[in-house]
């Protein structure tokens, strides 16, 4: 993946894809106070690209790192990486990490560094392979207790055990993993939010305890512009048998049906449909007002 053309915007620069590279002995890569974005650009214009910006300060400042570029700053390098590639369709993947001036856990007076890259990364499928839903396995792991992690926070160290429950679930022929929170209700998957759907009603878990999804907000609006009924709240595992639908949030995964859930069968039908395709609507660049 490091050996593409292209060019990633870097400390400013905008560098060779190829020579986008840091020290091994990165801060971030020892200690992961390391912090991200994913988002996706439509028709060329980058979707919540103010949101994703703002979050990602804010990532920082809880692993209690200040991105040395303000908001602004960081949407305009964006539209420039976005426009250098050409692509109007991109995901684009801001980073920011600790430096590697001083080794050790304390790295008060260490730079910290930004870059942002842009890649084709197509929708998952296409609308009608879509609806067949994906096939979700339950993780081993639980999402940390807030208490022991700033699980608010877009941080590479929370990604660890999403890496492995992914595997896991991929070794066993599935797309995703479920992950459950350290209380045993569910969560979220390892890079997107979850909703369920019975009798006509959306339940999806409350998100103090893991990442609120930008998807997850939009599709929230969406279901109350439909008029939808929308309650968030714990879910137990044990609940999961009694929803006939459910779907996967998130920037890159956008509204994506579940067929499965371990033992449990769902049925993809008109109201995931409806937010799918809402979805896919409210993404597309609107005319900006001179
Ligand atoms: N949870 C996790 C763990 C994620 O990685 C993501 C993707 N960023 C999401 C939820 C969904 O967030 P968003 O809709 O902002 O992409």
């Amino acid at each position: 993946f490091d050996q593409r053309e292209g060019t990633i915007w870097f400390d400013g620069a905008m560098v060779p894809w190829r020579d986008a590279k840091i020290h091994v002995l990165s801060h971030g890569l020892h200690y992961g106070s390391s912090v991200f974005e994913g988002e996706r650009a439509y028709g060329g214009v980058i979707f919540k690209s103010h949101e994703h910006a703002e979050r990602l300060k804010r990532s920082a400042q809880y692993l209690d790192f200040e991105i040395p570029y303000s908001v602004e700053e960081i949407e305009a390098a964006k539209d420039l990486v976005l426009k250098t590639s050409g692509l109007q369709n991109a995901y684009l993947r801001p980073i920011a990490w600790r430096g590697s001036e001083m080794m050790g856990v304390s790295a008060q007076g260490n730079t910290i560094h930004l870059a942002i890259a842009a890649w084709e990364w197509p929708s998952y499928f296409d609308p009608a392979t879509k609806m067949k839903g994906i096939r979700l396995d339950l993780a081993d792991y639980r999402r940390p207790d807030p208490r022991t992690i700033p699980s608010a926070s877009k941080a590479a160290g929370l990604y660890m055990i999403c890496t492995i429950s992914k595997h896991r679930a991929e070794n066993k022929g599935y797309a995703d993993a479920l992950m459950l929170d350290w209380e045993d209700n569910v969560a979220e998957c390892t890079g997107a939010n979850i909703f369920f759907i019975k009798d006509g009603v959306i339940h999806t878990p409350t998100a103090d305890r893991f990442l609120n999804g930008i998807t997850r907000q939009t599709v929230i609006e969406l279901a109350k512009r439909r008029g939808y009924e929308l309650i968030e709240r714990r879910i137990k595992p044990e609940e999961i048998e009694g929803f006939s639908e459910c779907f996967i949030t998130g920037s890159a995964a956008e509204v994506t049906p579940v067929s499965e859930i371990g033992p449990y069968r769902f049925t993809p039908a008109a109201m995931t449909k409806t937010l799918m395709d809402d979805y896919t609507a409210e993404v597309q660049p609107r005319a900006k007002a001179a």
